[in-house]
């Protein structure tokens, strides 16, 4: 196998090294890096959290993890040994200064025994209450000052709204250089979300038609089969607009709409982003009204087992507010894209758990076939699957064979499955190696983060201070609000889904 440029000594401080995400996505991606040979030969990874672990016992909760969550499946027992030895715990609490002199004293030992200083990654796998105090001490103690060593990977959520999300940007700023600030956005790491920079920008084809003389309209879909599970208490502050809109949406969108970058450097890349925010038309009262659609889920039949509406999910309050679907029309304001509708949907408890990009193009200038032949007539499309299925497909009219000029549409499909027999990387295992190296471009800029905040504060504020009075207004399993239909249906489109595989369902 061909050996990989790898990282530089790293070390990975987990701040919440006990919790869900560590357990479920972190060490999994770290351990198939490791298993991939693209871990540098000298790394630590160190859990924190305030739970009771021996080194001993923590690897083992680890394990654990990795068995049931790594795509590899079960850790071999060699491979597993040689990777934990690399797996140390540190009990500790975020406000407790001695703990940092801790953490201090770990780096000292990895440099003095290294062959080259190291790379120090603070990820924040903790709510987002705790990022001001651990910033602020790792500041005080000293351990966030050398820009070029020191590293800070911040989960979502970033920010519940534009002030405090301003706010928080305020606060990292102060302490550490936009180049030490990776925040995290998981959807930038899928290897579906990042071939769109490759199918857009790699390929001639698509350049002179990817705009408002070819293009219709353009809908991107997240939708989740599932309820919000044991996360109401959570959800219920935050909401689909918060929870998917303001950030995986828009960042996807914004990789449909970008204009070409110079080079693919991350500033480059990122700069491009943000103009499509910035370009993205403001709502209005009036926009809000004909523009936007919030749902939320009552209760139903999912395969045959009857679920709980939202309102009466666990930690969820009786009388709730919040939406837990929502479909937006956008515009985006420059020559590239003028007056073409960006339709936007998501939602828990939908029929189907998928994320599709869909790009229409407009009709046939004039139509040279008899009625009888265009009966099944479908303007080119074409369809981006993030998951689960992961494809691109260009939908375009061909004869059906016969002796009659009959049309049809069918697809021309890129399938990963089909194409490709190496397992695709998870999202984590991409951004972790990409934080490793000091590589940004799939991590969003604060100023993005602000942007995509302004752009939803209308629709935010405006959702919270009017009550909706028709909640909860869709039933478990089916594909939204009515109303969510009528936004698009009244310009004459429909929303695309692709039909589930057989093997797909099995999969549920
Ligand atoms: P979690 O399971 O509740 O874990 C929270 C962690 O914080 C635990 O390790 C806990 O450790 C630690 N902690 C709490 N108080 C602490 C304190 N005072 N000092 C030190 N450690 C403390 O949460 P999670 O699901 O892993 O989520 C973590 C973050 O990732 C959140 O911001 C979440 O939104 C984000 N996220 C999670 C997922 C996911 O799949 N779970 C996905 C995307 C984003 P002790 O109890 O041992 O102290």
């Amino acid at each position: 196998m061909k050996a990989h440029i790898k990282p530089k000594p790293t070390v990975f401080m987990i701040f919440g090294g006990t919790g869900d995400l560590a357990e479920r996505k972190l060490i999994p991606a770290l351990y198939n890096l490791f298993l991939a040979e693209y871990m540098p030969k000298e790394f630590k990874i160190v859990g924190l959290g305030r739970t009771a672990y021996q080194d001993d016992s923590f690897r083992e909760v680890l394990l654990e993890g990795v068995n049931k969550h790594s795509r590899s499946g079960k850790a071999e027992k060699d491979k597993w040994a040689e990777f934990a030895e690399h797996i140390s715990y540190l009990k500790a609490d975020v406000h407790n200064e001695k703990d940092y002199e801790k953490m201090e004293k770990i780096i000292e030992t990895c440099d003095a025994s290294w062959s080259e200083p190291s790379v120090i990654i603070h990820y924040l796998a903790v709510t987002p209450q705790f990022f001001p105090i651990i910033a602020k001490n790792l500041a005080k103690m000293k351990l966030a000052n050398d820009i070029n060593r020191t590293r800070i990977v911040v989960e979502k959520p970033f920010g519940h709204d534009l002030e405090s999300a301003k706010e928080l940007n305020h606060l990292l700023k102060n302490i550490f250089h936009e180049s030490q600030i990776y925040r995290i956005d998981h959807y930038l790491g899928k290897e579906t979300v990042q071939n769109m920079l490759a199918f857009r920008f790699a390929n001639a084809l698509f350049e002179p038609i990817w705009n408002r003389n070819y293009i219709e309209h353009v809908q991107i879909s997240v939708t989740e089969d599932i309820g919000v599970e044991d996360r109401g208490g959570y959800y219920n502050t935050s909401g689909a607009l918060r929870d998917m809109v303001q950030n995986h949406i828009l960042q996807v969108l914004c990789l449909v709409a970008m204009e070409p970058p110079v080079n693919f450097d991350a500033e480059e890349i990122r700069n491009r982003k943000v103009d499509v925010l910035r370009a993205m038309r403001k709502f209005g009262s009036e926009e809000i009204r004909h523009n936007t659609v919030r749902g939320q889920y009552s209760e139903g039949w999912v395969e045959g087992e009857k679920v709980v509406g939202y309102r009466e999910e666990k930690d969820v309050d009786p009388d709730s507010n919040t939406e837990t679907f929502a479909a937006l029309k956008f515009f985006i304001d420059n020559w590239r894209w003028q007056n073409v509708p960006f339709y936007v949907r998501t939602g828990k408890r939908i029929h189907q758990k998928s994320s599709i990009i869909s790009i229409q193009f407009k009709d046939v200038p004039h139509l040279i076939f008899p009625s009888k032949s265009t009966e099944s007539w479908q303007q080119n499309r074409l369809i981006i699957s993030i998951q689960p299925e992961m494809s691109i497909r260009l939908q375009v009219q061909a004869k059906r064979p016969g002796l009659d000029m009959i049309l049809n549409p069918v697809d021309m499909v890129f399938n990963y499955d089909g194409t490709y027999s190496t397992d695709t990387p998870e999202a984590y295992e991409t951004l972790l190696l990409d934080a490793m190296k000091g590589d940004q471009t799939l991590f969003m800029r604060g100023d993005q983060v602000e942007t995509a905040w302004e752009l939803l504060m209308p629709v935010l504020e405006s959702w919270e201070s009017k009550k909706s009075i028709s909640f909860p207004n869709y039933s478990a399993d089916s594909w939204g609000p009515e109303t969510a239909e009528a936004l698009i249906a009244k310009d004459g489109f429909h929303w695309f889904t692709l039909p589930i595989k057989k093997s797909e369902k099995e999969k549920k």
